[in-house]
């Protein structure tokens, strides 16, 4: 039976708000959700006779969830610029990420996103929160992103970055793509794939294309913009609309919307107040936000007015856990304080709001270990070189476990990779082909 198999022989990290380790622990997956979890004897005990996994002492815990991304990004590894080396945040959007989203044809949106989920897993990851751009292929490219995430199995919430940047053609193109896979994603009812609504950012949304994006889109649905991610972004609203962004996105349509903003580095002080007023969530993209030196987000400030803050990896890579340890060092270093960011606050944005905002989109319980939750699940080739607790969990995963080996990855309890191989992918072959195609982007880009 799909998705049903009884893990035994585990070191679990349950995660969750008060994260336990089980150990000689046992899982009983059943129709994708856990059935039961605990002391081997025990659950050996309840469970029926089921295919049996002996992970010899191996941590199972929740796989990661990666609330920001940009898969489209994959092709950027290496490549070369064409221009003298950007300045400051705009001419990085002009000079690379602009040019190179163009150049995208619907074969590299598919082939990318498939090289960018198979890399998720083999960190263990389970569920992508994408913001995808491809100007020269709007219609059907959510569909190419689609095509790869369930070939390779994981969860994907999709979303298309509608912008005026390419006029109001284009503009039009990117609100129907988005409404088009929504209505898409419900009839095809696959637990693993939902929508939200993108735009990219204030600066490149006018009224009219942020009027006609909401005109139809369902209220209950998200909206996943960037907002303040540089000041350019700020000055612009500022100057065009004499508001900043937030405030501006949140007055002109969003502010009885779920709202996912990326960034929020440059908010004004009553912006502040308005993410806790109208619980907007933010996406935070701490290894990002250093590479592109815009700035540093006030997080502990958000936490602390009671602000949702998620992790994501902003297309840096496919793996959150490095993000995790960005998360825990770029805070200290900006407050020129070893205490500038509270250990609990690092675990909430980790694991507990990506967990939060995945099981909320997906509407099921995921991201810990518990009844009924799904079996979303990594296995970790880690043997902790020092007493592992519920208590210390973070501890190993910023300075160890994040990094350790993943030895399988299951969603709903379907294995999607396991020892080096992503179910029904060949990777050697995705890779040939990828460097092909990156080889063609490169040369016309
Ligand atoms: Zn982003």
């Amino acid at each position: 039976m799909p998705g049903t198999l009884l893990f035994t022989n585990a070191t679990i990290v349950t995660l969750g708000e008060t994260p336990e380790v089980i150990r000689n622990g046992a899982m009983w997956v059943e129709n994708g959700k856990i059935r039961g979890f605990g002391a081997s004897e025990e659950v050996l005990a309840l469970a029926p006779p089921l295919a049996r996994l002996d992970l010899q002492g191996k941590i199972l815990m929740p796989g990661q969830i990666n609330s920001h991304d940009h898969l489209y990004s994959a092709f950027a590894r290496g490549i070369a610029m064409k221009d003298e080396a950007p300045a400051n945040f705009l001419q990085i959007l002009q000079r690379l990420w602009w040019r190179l989203d163009q150049a995208l044809t619907s074969e590299d949106v598919y082939l990318s996103a498939l090289l960018g989920f198979t890399e998720a897993v083999f960190r263990g990851v389970t569920t992508v929160v994408d913001h995808h751009a491809s100007p020269a292929v709007i219609d059907g490219s959510l569909d190419r992103l689609a095509e790869a995430s369930l070939q390779v199995g994981l969860r994907a919430c999709l979303c298309y970055e509608t912008s005026d940047r390419h006029g109001e053609g284009g503009a039009r193109q990117g609100v129907a793509e988005n409404l088009r896979f929504a209505r898409h994603c419900e009839s095809l009812r696959d637990h693993r794939l939902t929508a939200a609504l993108g735009l990219h950012a204030s600066i490149t949304v006018d009224p009219a294309t942020l009027k006609l994006a909401l005109k139809e889109w369902p209220a209950e649905v998200p909206v996943h913009v960037h907002v303040a991610e540089d000041m350019c972004d700020v000055e612009h609203s500022l100057r065009t609309y004499s508001r900043p962004p937030l405030q501006r996105l949140l007055e002109d349509g969003l502010q009885d919307r779920p709202v996912w903003a990326a960034h929020c580095i440059h908010l004004q002080p009553h912006e502040k107040e308005l993410l806790a007023k109208h619980s907007v969530t933010v996406m935070h993209n701490p290894r990002s936000n250093m590479n592109n030196a815009v700035g540093c987000a006030p997080v502990q400030e958000f936490i602390q007015l009671g602000v949702s803050v998620a992790l994501g990896t902003d297309g840096m890579s496919q793996d959150p856990s490095e993000d995790a340890r960005s998360l825990a060092v770029i805070h200290k270093h900006q407050a020129g304080d070893p205490r500038g960011f509270d250990w609990n606050n690092i675990y909430r944005v980790a694991f507990l709001e990506p967990a939060r905002l995945a099981s909320q989109r997906f509407g099921r319980l995921l991201g810990e270990i518990a009844l009924g939750a799904e079996a979303d699940l990594m296995v970790l080739e880690y043997d902790p070189p020092t007493p592992l607790t519920g208590g210390n969990f973070l501890g190993h995963w910023l300075f160890g476990m994040g990094t350790a080996p993943v030895w399988g990855t299951w969603v709903a309890g379907d294995c999607v990779f396991f020892k080096g191989q992503v179910a029904g992918i060949d990777v050697a072959d995705l890779k040939l082909r990828c460097r092909t195609a990156a080889e063609k982007l490169w040369e016309r880009w």
